[in-house]
């Protein structure tokens, strides 16, 4: 049985009227057929091209399908909610794939629940996320393919370093940051890296944990200056870049090392002030 079907078909087991039941039955090919869809589309950047809907099945609201995923999924001992917490936790580390910062905590609809009801449970278009992003993006409907979100099931931008940052001097010293999209990717996968940086506010998220971060070290950084000189500063910010690439290559972390890292005036004075 299609993996939608089975959600769907458990999320409404325990509809007791019986005309709604019917009603919600009615829906099942519809949206085994637009689950589908959604995975041809979605693999071709072409979510955008998916029209928007407003019943389902046998005049089925989208009111009542919003339902279904609130109160017969999402809801703690609902019939559907084994689905959930399975896909809730998928995240390594319990991390939102979406800003890759922020814990998971609740399911994002990558195509919005109030414009695509018949994909309110299916778990393609369902992602971990944490409340922040989900709230960012809200009822969001992508109209081309550079404004369509990464969608971590289907789009793999982890193995190209993206993400990077520049030392900005200052009292404080902070970090600025941006994509640099890699030469090989297409121009449509350059844009949609971007606008997922943008309309998420990475940038401001991320220069405000590095700042945190700067004054965690600044006191351990200096030491080392003053102990063994710039260059075994500049070594052990290296070292540091390296172990966070371990964990994840476009890690805020992980720029933020590299970049103090390549960056003179930080390691042979900024690291003093
Ligand atoms: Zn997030």
């Amino acid at each position: 049985m299609d993996k939608t079907e089975v959600v769907f078909k458990a999320c409404i087991s325990k509809v007791k009227n019986h005309a709604l039941k019917q009603q919600l039955e009615s829906c099942e090919q519809e949206i085994i057929k637009d689950s589908k869809n959604f995975i041809r589309y979605a693999k071709r950047n072409m979510l955008h091209l998916i029209p928007e809907k407003s019943v389902v099945g046998n005049g089925v609201s989208k009111t009542e399908m919003e339902k279904v995923y609130t109160d017969r999924m999402a809801k703690k001992s609902a019939p559907g909610r084994a689905f959930y917490d399975k896909l809730i936790t998928t995240p390594k580390n319990g991390i939102c794939p979406l800003c890759g910062h922020r814990i998971v905590q609740t399911l994002d609809h990558h195509l919005p629940k109030a414009k695509h009801p018949s994909l309110v449970v299916s778990p393609i278009n369902l992602i971990p996320a944490c409340s922040d992003c989900n709230k960012i993006k809200l009822d969001k409907q992508p109209t081309s393919p550079e404004e369509e979100p990464l969608h971590p099931y289907f789009d793999d931008v982890e193995n190209d370093r993206w993400l990077y940052a520049e030392v900005i001097q200052g009292n404080p010293i902070s970090l600025r940051y941006h994509v640099k999209a890699p030469s090989q990717w297409d121009a449509v996968k350059a844009a949609r890296v971007k606008n997922h940086f943008a309309s998420l506010g990475l940038a401001r998220l991320y220069s405000i944990q590095a700042a945190t971060e700067l004054a965690d070290i600044k006191h351990r950084l200096n030491k080392l200056y003053h102990s063994s000189g710039p260059d075994a500063v500049r070594s052990h910010l290296l070292d540091s870049a390296e172990s966070c690439e371990q964990q994840h290559l476009n890690y805020w972390k992980t720029a933020m090392y590299h970049a103090l890292a390549q960056d003179t005036w930080y390691h042979n004075s900024g690291v003093n002030q």
